[in-house]
């Protein structure tokens, strides 16, 4: 007979950083855990004498909810990462390169590419993630986060732009999106949702179908939009208005939308994304390695600090590269902090909340995940606090954004599963993997016909 008190796994000892609504840290902390949720949270001494069950021991550690990541590209280049140059204008990365990837790709290669990010994002305490921008086989790239073990959300892109690979008409491409989910039910550990590729590649019709088709789903939507300035130029021809207030026209904008980047606002369009309660993802690594111009046309540092959902981004492996939210939290707070010259409305506080807690409530998952508190999905990340970044261990919000990064990560948990453990994949060959990789990547450049230079 299964007591009360009976638990799969207790985490005990170190300090449990919870995120809650008060933002509480348990010294000499326990969690336990069952079915999946978090089900007590105290004092290791508390949790180890009220509970029983198989002990995961925590001292000398940080325990965090796991981070989320709210916009990665799972495939195609991850099979090449590193290799784009980054000397070459945008466009020619687009066309001369992504584009006879992207041709290339099998099906096998997308799930293999999600298996190889899913890995190393746990690896380094992201839990959570939203996919980008599958081409072709969202299924495959939901496979492979689920044999890593990830949460997260996966879409098929689609545009209707005429004369383009893989453009479809409107309803076409709105009956994909409605494939994908009903294929991956929200709730579950990869959920779907309808993905643009966004920028000027969607006519209005299907912008304002896949707005309708997320708000009467249920939904989220997510798409690209003005990283550079190049989005606002097309809208401007367009219509005559930028972006962001083309889209508020046509009733697209809400809570139901994250949109990738918005880096190129004004403030009235910046306004209408804090009106809306619309979200976006802020990939900051991925502007500087792309020289997109964020220093001079950001407006993220203010829709920050006035309480904007902001969540934050790794973009792509050939754009920012190393998937690894700490780093795209450090730079992000510290672009807001010297754009802006205020050192108190944003901290390293301020970035811990990114990471965890405003990242879930930008993808509109905070009742489930962000913040370690009774009922939510157990999605733990255990720092080791005895490396080199912990001699000697500071204030926990100082370190975790300005003084480590997911090198640190020990062990992790998502819905309650140990999926990395001593810094390595529990599920996952990761020696196998890397030989698959190099095998791929030598195919896949063959086979679109790039050089490894
Ligand atoms: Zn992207």
């Amino acid at each position: 007979m299964i007591s009360d008190k009976d638990a799969d796994l207790l985490l005990l000892g170190g300090t449990v950083v919870t995120q809650d609504s008060e933002r509480r840290v348990v010294a000499d902390g326990g969690i336990a855990v069952r079915d999946g949720a978090i089900v007590a949270i105290g004092t290791a001494e508390a949790i180890a004498g009220a509970w029983t069950g198989e002990r995961l021991d925590t001292s000398g550690c940080v325990v965090i909810p796991g981070l989320i990541n709210a916009h990665q590209h799972f495939t195609a280049d991850p099979i090449v990462r590193c290799l784009i140059p980054d000397g070459i204008p945008s466009q020619e990365a687009i066309f001369d390169w992504a584009g006879p990837l992207h041709a290339a790709v099998r099906p096998e290669d997308d799930e293999l590419s999600a298996l190889l990010t899913a890995v190393e994002c746990l690896r380094y305490g992201t839990t959570t993630v939203i996919e980008a921008g599958t081409v072709a086989h969202p299924e495959r790239v939901a496979a492979g986060m689920a044999r890593a073990g990830l949460r997260g959300g996966v879409g098929c892109w689609g545009w209707d732009q005429p004369g383009l690979p893989y453009a479809a008409p409107a309803d076409e491409v709105l009956a994909c999106q409605r494939a994908v989910l009903d294929a991956f039910p929200a709730g579950g550990l990869v959920e779907g949702w309808v993905t643009l590729v966004g920028h000027a590649l969607a006519s209005d019709v299907l912008l304002a179908g896949a707005a309708d088709l997320a708000r009467s789903h249920g939904r989220r939507l997510t798409f690209h939009m003005s990283p550079t300035e190049a989005d606002v130029v097309a809208y401007q021809a367009r219509s005559g208005l930028r972006p962001i207030q083309h889209l508020d026209r046509l009733g697209v904008l809400g809570a139901h939308l994250l949109l990738a980047h918005a880096v190129w606002m004004d403030a009235a369009e910046a306004e209408l994304l804090l009106e809306t309660r619309t979200a976006v993802a802020y990939c900051p690594w991925a502007y500087l390695r792309l020289g997109t111009g964020v220093t001079r046309a950001g407006r993220h540092a203010a829709l920050i600090a006035r309480g904007g959902r902001v969540a934050l981004g790794c973009d792509s492996v050939n754009a920012g590269d190393l998937p690894d939210i700490h780093r795209a939290a450090s730079l992000a707070v510290g672009l807001a902090r010297d754009m802006t010259m205020d050192h108190a409305t944003i901290t390293a506080a301020t970035g811990l909340d990114l990471m965890t807690i405003r990242g879930a409530e930008a993808i509109g998952m905070a009742e489930r995940i962000g913040s370690i508190e009774l009922g939510k999905r157990a999605d733990l990340v255990v720092h080791d606090a005895r490396g080199p970044s912990g001699r000697p261990m500071g204030r926990h919000d100082l370190t975790l954004v300005w003084g480590t990064d997911g090198r640190s990560v020990r062990d992790v948990l998502v819905d309650g599963r140990l999926v990395v453990r001593g810094g390595r994949s529990t599920l996952v060959d990761e020696a196998a993997l890397a030989s698959e990789a190099a095998e791929a990547q030598h195919r896949l450049l063959r086979d679109a016909g790039l050089p490894r230079v």
